[in-house]
């Protein structure tokens, strides 16, 4: 029997079974921003060193219109876009609806911040006090304006050097190509999504993510991102079956249990994200990997509590913790609390429940 082998293991390794849901991982709040040291003579952009509980996006000080600080952490729990505009751009109208969706939105949590460059096409010439008044006069504009800056080259602001940089925001790293890109942060200080120069502050897209992020609750400072949101994933046993390998579907479906030392995963030392073969939820980083010697992939800790979820397995006539993906319940194997520190904790994995997405 399969399980056999997995169940010598663990006696040997004197594990004890844990209560499902003790499993919860923390990260530390972000706290320091290694860009905030390329501040270039021409922005305003300064680190406010706030201690914990501001994200690092909103970890800095702005000038606004009139010359004034402003701690960028006063948007803390709000959802924020933040926009580089100009005067005399094709996209310029788009004032008119961002200054909607400020009208529409901002009671509701919205805050959209304004920043003026001359980066593109030399199209925001004017001084700060020139710039607040056109806005004023055509628009109507009553979301908060920033002084003139940089936001791309060698010039750029230390908010944009985060907001671009591969490093502090690889979901949506890259410069910015012309005036008009948003960026949306959500109540926990996650960059939630970019949207270039074209895509309209009324657009059904736009509205919908801003929407949804509206709807998130801030969570408590110590909860991390939550990498995968998805919806939960419900099929039948026969569409499982089309979808998954016989293995797999003995493995994810029917809680089996792949032999030690042959899955192809047990030895991978490959960096990336391992995935739920099943759904393709996110489930575990290589850089949480570790020889446990057992004959199946083991990790300390999942990408985020709310990638899995465990239940009480009595199986076999133990009481053992079942590690299944959130998303679409796949069995993937089971924890134990034999692991490594920090969190002392073995996600005794099967290859076959899983799929490795190399680093790019
Ligand atoms: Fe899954």
């Amino acid at each position: 029997m399969h399980d056999s082998l997995r169940t010598t293991g663990v006696v040997l390794a004197g594990a004890a079974f844990l209560l499902a849901g003790a499993v919860a991982t923390r990260t530390a709040a972000n706290s320091h921003n290694p860009v905030q040291t390329q501040i270039a003579a021409r922005t305003e952009a300064k680190s406010s060193a706030k201690p914990s509980g501001v994200p690092a996006v909103l970890n800095f000080k702005m000038k606004n219109l009139s010359g004034q600080d402003v701690d960028l952490a006063r948007y803390k729990g709000r959802v924020v876009m933040m926009v580089n505009v100009a005067s005399k751009c094709g996209y310029t109208p788009q004032y008119a609806g961002l200054q909607a969706l400020h009208k529409k939105y901002a009671a509701k949590g919205l805050a959209i911040l304004g920043f003026p460059a001359n980066d593109f096409g030399a199209q925001e010439p004017g001084s700060d006090a020139e710039i607040g008044e056109f806005c004023q006069k055509n628009y109507g504009v009553e979301f908060d304006m920033f002084a003139k800056t940089a936001v791309t080259g060698a010039q750029k602001n230390a908010l944009y050097a985060l907001l671009t940089s591969e490093k502090t925001n690889p979901k949506f790293a890259g410069e910015v190509k012309w005036n008009f890109e948003k960026f949306l942060i959500g109540r926990d200080g996650e960059i939630l999504a970019r949207f270039r120069s074209n895509v309209a502050p009324d657009s059904e897209e736009m509205t919908k993510a801003i929407e949804a992020a509206l709807a998130a609750k801030a969570p408590a400072k110590t909860t991390p991102p939550a990498p995968t949101k998805a919806a939960k994933v419900i099929k039948t046993d026969a569409e499982w079956k089309r979808l998954l390998t016989p293995e797999q579907f003995y493995v994810m479906r029917q809680k089996g249990t792949e032999r030690a030392f042959t899955g192809k995963y047990n030895d991978a030392k490959e960096k990336g994200i391992y995935q739920c073969a099943a759904c393709g939820n996110e489930l575990f980083s290589s850089d949480t990997k570790f020889e446990s010697g057992t004959g199946w992939p083991s990790f300390w800790k999942p990408l985020a509590a709310q990638s899995i979820a465990t239940h009480a397995d009595t199986m076999l006539g133990m009481t053992r913790t079942e590690v299944v993906c959130s998303r679409c319940d796949a069995h993937l194997g089971h924890v134990f609390n034999d692991g490594p520190q920090p969190t002392g904790l073995r996600y005794c994995m099967n290859s076959v429940s899983l799929n490795l997405v190399p680093k790019q």
